[in-house]
């Protein structure tokens, strides 16, 4: 049985991402009365990230703060967090399955010397045995995994392990712990994002996705504006990609994004199994195609058949209407 699990925060602008607490969550399943230990790295403020990780279900937090921790890196993240791993010796390690994570776990569990199960959508106890469940064949199919000895690593997918309440009465301790970081090869100066506003497609709970339907990037504006309503990010398929309608930070597919929003809406996008594999693990699936034959509406909960240039204006006005009663 894990007694102590770590879980790895990860924040951007100073603000913690939902899928570090969602690791918290998932470590309360592998074991609901262990200590859970997160950790935050960076050159801010770390305070309130470990109140808020406490505030998640906690125990304790320990901080890593030092200017070459100022951006991510692997070389800097992985020297911190190995340090912090050396002092705790953890009986499991859980971290979101984000960019930071699919670059950083992989580095540290070849330097444990341990396996890493990556990407899981849900834990489950048999026994005293913890069962990962990931998705294989891009989505197609799922695989039920277990570490029989030692240190259990796994990253987990965002949206789909749901985190505890917050709730400010939990209370923990939150430790500095100094670390030395060697030189770093890379130094980053700085970081331009493409898409700097909104919110961030592999978390948000609501994804307007655009296919090459859409027609042009003019045409995308309707889908940001129902997008905007729905407080939930937009996303493309690689057809409208490639015609040059949005940027390929948008693109969702088997060589693009995955994402499991709870709600996502496929508008012009004709569901080639492609972008099937980053979308069809969501919760609910609206398709709008004016293609009654279209293979998205396979893999739909609810479908529309019609012109999407007539419907979208409509959703996002009767949602605002909605929304103002
Ligand atoms: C190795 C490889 C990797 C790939 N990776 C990805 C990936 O990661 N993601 C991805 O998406 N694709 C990927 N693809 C491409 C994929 O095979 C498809 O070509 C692509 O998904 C098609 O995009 P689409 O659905 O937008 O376009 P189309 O297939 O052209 O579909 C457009 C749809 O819009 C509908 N439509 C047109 N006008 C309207 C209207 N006015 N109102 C309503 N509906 C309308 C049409 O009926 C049609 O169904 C990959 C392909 C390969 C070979």
């Amino acid at each position: 049985m894990s007694e102590k699990l770590l879980v790895i925060g990860e924040s951007r602008d100073g603000i913690l991402r939902n899928v570090s607490f969602e690791a918290i969550a998932a470590a309360k399943k592998i074991n609901p009365n262990g200590e859970i230990v997160g950790v935050v790295c960076g050159n801010e403020d770390l305070e309130n990230q470990a109140q808020e990780l406490i505030y998640y279900g906690a125990n304790r937090v320990i901080t890593v703060k030092h200017e070459k921790l100022a951006y991510y890196t692997s070389e800097g993240f992985g020297q911190a967090i190995s340090a912090v791993i050396e002092a705790e010796n953890p009986d499991a390690i859980i971290m979101g399955h984000t960019a930071v994570g699919k670059d950083l776990t992989p580095k540290l569990a070849s330097k444990l010397e341990v396996g890493l199960i990556s990407d899981a959508v849900a834990i489950d106890l048999d026994g005293d045995q913890v069962v990962f469940t990931r998705p294989i064949y891009s989505g197609k199919a799922f695989e039920k995994k277990v570490i029989k000895d030692g240190l259990l690593f796994a990253t987990i997918r965002p949206n789909n392990i749901t985190a505890l309440e917050r709730d400010e009465s939990r209370s923990g301790t939150v430790e500095e712990q100094a670390v030395e970081i060697a030189d770093l090869r890379t130094v980053i100066k700085d970081v331009i994002r493409k898409a700097a506003d909104g919110v961030d497609l592999s978390e948000a709970k609501v994804v307007v996705a655009g296919g090459r339907g859409v027609k042009s990037a003019e045409g995308f504006q309707p889908l940001y504006e129902l997008a905007e309503v729905l407080g939930g990010a937009v996303g493309a398929s690689r057809g409208a990609c490639d015609a040059n309608y949005c940027d390929y930070s948008l693109q969702i597919g088997q060589t693009g994004k995955v994402v499991t929003p709870d709600l996502y809406i496929a508008v012009g996008i004709s569901g080639a199994i492609q972008h099937l594999a980053g979308m069809s693990n969501s919760k609910v699936i609206v398709a709008i195609n004016k293609d009654p034959e279209a293979n998205i509406f396979n893999v739909a909960d609810y479908g529309i058949v019609g012109d999407l240039f007539e419907i979208i204006p409509k959703l996002t006005e009767e949602i605002k209407k909605l929304k103002a009663e």
